[in-house]
């Protein structure tokens, strides 16, 4: 249900048959656009609406993101948010986010590092933009979905619940996604 382009200023709506909404403003009955986009008469609510032609690349609760783990703390994981999944755009606005050590995983957790690492790649789901970003990784096809050796930097590998260096031996718990080695980082 698109409409035709309008620009700022321009006369979309009278507020008789429509309520100003997103995108316009009503001056002595009339309403106008503020800003360019697609004009929207919604004939159920009747609202008048412009909605922005190229909305800026911004987080909102819900999207499903692509993140780095930047740090690991006593109760909280930092990551560098550096993508929107299905969404080949930069990102505007914030993307310096934290994981509060009962957001990571379904079961019980403590210890953030049993969990996570510095350098994980994770996929994660926003659960706050304001007033800062924050993430949880509480879902079977979230959490780490590429990770490599502290060591040696070799890929790790899905051993069980947790990852396995080939070249080190050793193992190491993780949350991890279902699909983790599987994922084709954008
Ligand atoms: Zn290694």
């Amino acid at each position: 249900m698109t409409g035709p382009l309008v620009f700022p200023g321009e006369e979309v709506a009278v507020e008789e048959e429509y309520v100003a909404a997103e995108g316009t403003f009503a001056e002595n009955g009339i309403i106008y656009a503020s800003q360019i986009g697609e004009l929207e008469l919604d004939d159920e609510e009747y609202v008048a609406r412009v909605r922005s032609h190229n909305p800026p690349n911004i987080l909102e609760v819900g999207d499903i993101v692509y993140a780095v783990v930047a740090d690991i703390r006593n109760t909280m994981s930092t990551a560098d948010v550096v993508g929107k999944a299905g969404v080949d755009r930069t990102l505007g606005g914030e993307t310096y986010a934290t994981i509060h050590v009962s957001k990571i995983s379904q079961g019980y957790t403590d210890d953030v590092s049993k969990e996570l690492r510095k350098g994980d790649y994770i996929r994660a789901r926003v659960t706050a933009v304001k007033p800062a970003l924050q993430l949880t990784t509480k879902d079977d096809r979230l959490g780490v979905i590429r990770s490599f050796c502290s060591t040696c930097k070799t890929q790790m590998e899905r051993k069980g619940n947790g990852l396995f260096c080939p070249e080190c031996k050793y193992s190491c718990p993780r949350k991890l996604a279902a699909d983790y080695g599987n994922v084709k980082i954008q």
